[in-house]
């Protein structure tokens, strides 16, 4: 897919799926424990563990949280999956918040972006994905969020030939207007969860498909070519030919 593809797909997915601020009333460390929460588990999931822990705790706040035990934020977070791993980490989290930021991210959030995105990324188990989202929706930092949903489209796209989190973001941000990054981030999101999936996407009710490289190569062969819908072979789509193609396509379906 080449820029001008990629624009007009995003046109037509940042209309199919309009922008909608889910960190809306949130503060920013709300958001990073949302993010947190939201790891390796459903939106669902992770709404109900971050309502529970708000209950049971009585906020989310950070001198709540470290004030409570790691077992109590273990209970509360049951629903979110993977408890005893993100208890720990929330409470480190919170602690450093405390101890090292006043208890607020707001003076982190108000650095250039690259000081802020270190900052974000020295508390304890905040990685690069993390704290892009915190900057992006705290802040509306020029940042693009790569989870796995995009990760998977980006590759599908031929937007990277490593697939890496700092080569699919430089991607994703080199060719996305700074203003745009954050909805496009939450259409391809959206995209991903809708249409776009791992195992079987269902190219066929794809709005965008025409431009999608991964469809050409697979959805099109399936279906005996391209008929008179369709368009000629790309240059772009040589590379899933290719051992190495095939070889991300097999990486993909692994990593769903
Ligand atoms: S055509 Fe298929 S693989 Fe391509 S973006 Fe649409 S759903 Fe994804």
């Amino acid at each position: 897919m080449d820029r001008s593809a990629f624009a007009r797909t995003m046109r037509v997915l940042e209309r199919r799926h309009p922008f909608h601020d889910w960190s809306a009333g949130m503060t920013p460390f709300e958001i990073l424990i949302s993010t947190v929460l939201s790891q390796s588990t459903t939106v669902a999931n992770e709404r109900r563990g971050f309502a529970e822990l708000r209950e049971r705790l009585g906020a989310v706040t950070p001198g709540v949280l470290t004030a409570a035990s790691e077992q109590e934020i273990a209970q509360a977070i049951w629903h979110a999956g993977l408890a005893r791993q993100k208890a720990p980490r929330i409470h480190a989290i919170a602690l450093d918040v405390l101890r090292r930021c006043g208890g607020s991210l707001i003076p982190t959030l108000r650095l250039p972006t690259r000081q802020a995105r270190e900052a974000l990324m020295s508390l304890p188990g905040v990685g690069p994905k993390t704290a892009d989202v915190v900057l992006a929706m705290a802040a509306d930092h020029p940042t693009f969020p790569v989870d796995t949903h995009i990760a998977r489209i980006a590759r599908r796209w031929n937007l990277v030939t490593k697939g890496d989190y700092e080569s699919t973001r430089a991607a994703l941000e080199a060719w996305t207007p700074p203003r745009k990054r954050k909805a496009w981030h939450l259409a391809l999101i959206a995209h991903g969860r809708e249409l776009c999936k791992a195992h079987n996407p269902r190219c066929d009710a794809c709005p965008v498909r025409r431009d999608c490289d991964w469809y050409r190569s697979h959805g099109v062969r399936k279906r005996g070519g391209l008929g008179g819908r369709g368009r000629a072979r790309t240059p772009g789509n040589k590379g899933l030919r290719t051992a190495r193609g095939l070889a991300r396509v097999a990486t993909d379906l692994v990593r769903a």
